[in-house]
């Protein structure tokens, strides 16, 4: 294992859960890098472990959309500073949330076709080896100058399987978080994350947040206002599954909202990303956002939507303009 001072260290781009991220050059290659230090000190048990679970998925994942972990380095116990341990990335310039709060950056509509494409063949990648990402976000989504997307905080992210019960609940930053896992149901699966991909891709149109709740019971009044309350017919198993759906059922007499994605995706939108937002962008949209977690649409089906294939169609992170 190499010892960090292989990195020419650069200023601190970021601040994680378990430690700062700073930028880095290695010092035999020139290559620049990201060094994401994981603190020990403040851990009881040593190590925390969200970061084994993070180095432990990421050795496993090797794809264009999945940022590469290249290798794990360590300093020296130098007196007072304790021994610490690095997570060695691929460098990227931006991130989602930070262009699409940008005015001055323009976004078009190949842009917002090629990073979702890019964002679902990741999330494909993941959830055919059985890995849940579970806190999928703009910030989360970095990109570099070559205008590749790729997935990156894998701190939440597990392996998983049919037969799990009770996985944990309180998953998924408030915002991106589907209506299942508001409800309390803790035996969910890879379509947790898809719901995410939806506020995602609705967010790249609006560039502002979809559905910006600000406590969970007002997060679920924001999706029954917008995707309307669920109903029976449409999700049979709502009330095995979701353990709180009783307390938020509308009862006798209270209003029942109906379903109006479609016409909000179309209402609250830039002048220029209006034309973007054709049938088929909607139909993409919306089958991502089902409240029911069967019916929403896996990451496969996503990749074959017909926007995709609608004129202009995707193109390569190459041919994206990326000088903002
Ligand atoms: P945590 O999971 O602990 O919140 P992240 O992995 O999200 O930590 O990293 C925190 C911040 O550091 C990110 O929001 C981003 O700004 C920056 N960062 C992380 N990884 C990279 C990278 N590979 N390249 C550039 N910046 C990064």
């Amino acid at each position: 294992m190499r010892d960090v001072t292989a990195f020419q260290k650069k200023h601190q781009v970021g601040e994680g859960t378990y430690g700062s991220v700073f930028v880095g050059a290695d010092k035999i290659t020139g290559e620049i890098v990201a060094l994401k230090r994981i603190n020990t000190e403040e851990e009881e048990n040593g190590f925390p472990i969200t970061a084994i679970r993070e180095v432990k998925i990421l050795k496993a994942l090797h794809h264009s959309n999945i940022v590469q972990l290249k290798e794990i380095v360590t300093s020296k116990d130098q007196g007072d500073i304790p021994k610490n341990v690095f997570m060695v990335f691929e460098y990227l310039e931006y991130d989602l949330t930070g262009i699409i709060e940008s005015p001055e950056i323009k976004i078009s509509q190949d842009h917002i076709k090629s990073w979702s494409k890019q964002l679902l063949s990741g999330v494909h990648y993941m959830h055919v080896n059985k890995i849940i990402h579970r806190d999928l976000k703009s910030s989360n989504l970095l990109i570099n100058k070559r205008g590749e997307l790729k997935i990156a905080d894998w701190g939440l992210a597990r392996s998983w399987n049919k037969e799990m019960k009770r996985l944990t609940n309180r998953v998924i930053t408030l915002w991106y978080r589907p209506p299942e896992l508001l409800l309390g149901c803790n035996q969910y699966t890879t379509k947790i994350d898809m719901w995410s991909v939806g506020c995602i891709i609705a967010e790249m149109f609006r560039r502002g947040g979809l559905l910006k709740g600000s406590t969970e019971a007002n997060q679920l009044d924001l999706i029954f206002r917008m995707m309307g309350h669920p109903t029976r017919e449409d999700w049979p198993d709502i009330d095995k599954m979701c353990p709180l759906w009783k307390n938020f059922e509308p009862k006798n007499g209270e209003q029942v909202f109906p379903r109006r994605v479609r016409e909000e995706l179309k209402a609250r939108l830039p002048t220029s990303a209006m034309n973007w937002m054709t049938p088929h962008a909607i139909d993409l949209i919306d089958s991502l956002l089902a409240h029911n977690p069967e019916k929403r649409w896996s990451a496969d089906k996503a990749l074959l939507a017909e926007y995709f294939f609608d004129n202009p169609t995707f193109k390569p992170a190459s041919e994206l303009n990326m000088k903002f």
